[in-house]
């Protein structure tokens, strides 16, 4: 923005911010000037305020005072030609992580060499048809495994507390440049949406290899090749190897078998907190009317999107809480293995279906799994996490039927006689799922869902469905690194990097984590 433009916030009624005679009247007042000073208003951020009956809505914007405003210059996806004898710079995994780190690899000029398991993005949506029809899950491309990772078919909100404003500004318009709608640039909340992301990841991957980047997909990182402590290179679906002395691990929360490599190798991995529990699905419009305070009956105005929850306490020294709220969206079968059941959620751009889903979860610490360390040192987090997802299959109704409750019946503890409808396509089958699950999480979800359905009247209905089981909130390993080379203690060259690694949770703090590592190769 040209330093001389005037800045200006305003709030406005919803009805008013929807005119943008009101914006112009509003910023002569905020400016103490006459109207016919105010020549062009340009919105730059939107936020909705729902705490009071009214509802307000707050807006940033750019005046142009006198005169009209400079043209803005839209996210550009230009990246200059990788120079030969580039460095290379080996990426596992084609997530958030990876590809961020891929472009900035590439702006740094070194040479990304991006190595995925799964498949590329067109191919990826054709395995998702059988798992939700036929609950058959293809181990190598699912809701986590292939192109742009977990982040390709989610909700795509890109809300982050990562406290650097400009890096976050960043990622925005990189994902804009690739595609991604103009307003994530203004929404307080943005979000992308199932429908458009694969678009977006297909552009970031074109973006890397028009500039001399390489991206293989089905190629599964199967070992390391290591030498007097550094890394020298991967070996791929146990035959072909890459060669560079500069590899960055951006495998995800769900590569268990690359935690059992490691761990099989003696390189240092460590447990961390994380956290398991169920997801919950309400109807929307319930949602809308306790969160925008409308009459029973009365719709959600127009220019609202569908409203969203965040519930959050501690219980007995362990938060419990929401976790990825999905409003309008659907619940989906987020398995990597066909022995497993594990639920997560996504939407649509237009968050239009007729659900509202959470996570309803319970941290994990350590100490919660010690009883598995002996046997699987610090894997024994994902020992826990197995056995839920286990437990869930051999209750479900075979395939991807996922075992399910009324949320009033789970604090009673009684097997419910039906089920409400659900956006959870796979199927769902009536369980007890307090007997699925640790004493130590349903004790604690249950006095969350009795809090919360004091602080959300209405919370806690027939017609609210649990779902099990969210049990892949975070990694329960985080893989040690150097805090300022990047590199971990134990491999000179390998750079641990996002969500899997445990350094990010979510698409922007994960892209965040990419970029960081990509530079910390430069400065090496
Ligand atoms: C259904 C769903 C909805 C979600 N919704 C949101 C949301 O709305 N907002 C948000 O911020 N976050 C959301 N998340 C979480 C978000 O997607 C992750 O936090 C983020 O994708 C993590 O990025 P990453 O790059 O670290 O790992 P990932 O995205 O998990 O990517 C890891 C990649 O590595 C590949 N890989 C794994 N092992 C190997 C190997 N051995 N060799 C080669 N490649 C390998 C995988 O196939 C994968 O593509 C959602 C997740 C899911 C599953």
């Amino acid at each position: 923005m040209d330093h001389d433009t005037p800045q200006v916030n305003i709030l406005l009624t919803l009805e008013e911010s929807e005119s943008k005679d009101a914006w112009k009247r509003a910023c002569a007042d905020a400016l103490g000037v006459p109207l016919e000073r105010i020549k062009e208003v340009r919105l730059r951020k939107r936020s909705i305020d729902a705490r009071q009956r009214t509802i307000k809505v707050q807006l940033r914007l750019d005046v142009g005072l006198d005169t009209s405003l400079p043209e803005l210059e839209s996210p550009a996806n230009s990246y200059l030609k990788i120079p030969e004898k580039a460095r290379k710079v080996i990426i596992v995994g084609s997530g958030p992580a990876g590809l961020f780190a891929a472009l900035q690899v590439i702006s740094l000029g070194m040479q990304p060499i991006v190595l995925e398991r799964g498949k590329d993005v067109s191919s990826r949506r054709f395995d998702l048809a059988p798992l939700l029809r036929e609950g058959v899950v293809n181990e190598e491309s699912n809701y986590c495994f292939g192109e742009g990772g977990a982040g390709t078919f989610s909700d795509g909100k890109l809300y982050t507390r990562a406290k650097k404003r400009g890096p976050v500004a960043d990622i925005y318009r990189t994902l804009v440049a690739h595609g991604a709608p103009e307003n994530i640039l203004i929404e307080s909340h943005p979000h992308i949406g199932s429908n458009l992301l694969p678009n977006v990841v297909r552009k970031m991957r074109e973006s890397v290899m028009a500039a001399g980047g390489e991206v293989h997909f089905q190629t599964k990182v199967t070992d390391l090749i290591l030498s007097k402590g550094r890394i020298a290179g991967v070996v791929c679906n146990e035959n072909q190897s890459f060669e560079a002395n500069a590899v960055i691990l951006a495998t995800g929360h769900s590569a268990r078998d690359i935690y059992q490599l490691l761990n099989d190798k003696k390189i240092l991995l460590e447990s961390k907190p994380f956290a398991i529990g169920v997801r919950i699905e309400h109807s929307q419009s319930f949602v809308d009317l306790h969160q925008y305070h409308l009459q029973s009956g009365e719709k959600r105005p127009n220019a609202l999107p569908a409203a969203s929850y965040r519930l959050a306490t501690k219980i007995d020294h362990r938060g419990v809480h929401s976790f990825c709220m999905c409003p309008g969206g659907f619940i989906v079968p987020a398995a990597t293995s066909n022995s497993e059941i594990v639920v997560n959620g996504m939407s649509l751009s237009r968050r239009d279906s007729a659900f509202a889903n959470s996570g309803m979860v319970v941290t994990v610490e350590p100490e919660d799994t010690s009883h598995y360390e002996k046997e699987h040192g610090p894997l024994a987090g994902i020992i826990y996490q197995q056995k839920i997802e286990h437990a869930a299959k051999q209750a479900g109704g075979g395939g991807q039927v996922a075992p399910a409750q009324r949320v009033t019946d789970f604090l009673k503890g009684a097997v419910s006689s039906t089920l409400p409808k659900t956006s959870y396509f796979p199927g769902t089958e009536s369980v007890d799922l307090n007997e699925l699950l640790p004493a130590e999480i349903t004790r604690r979800l249950k006095q969350g869902f009795t809090l919360f359905g004091n602080q959300m009247p209405g919370y806690i209905t027939d017609s609210a469905i649990l779902i099990g089981f969210e049990t892949r909130t975070s990694s329960p390993v985080r893989i040690p690194r150097d805090p300022d080379s990047l590199e971990h203690p134990m491999v000179k060259g390998l750079y641990p990097c996002g969500e899997g690694a445990g350094y990010a949770g979510g698409i922007v703090s994960a892209a965040l984590d990419g970029l960081r590592c990509a530079q910390a190769i430069k400065n090496a």
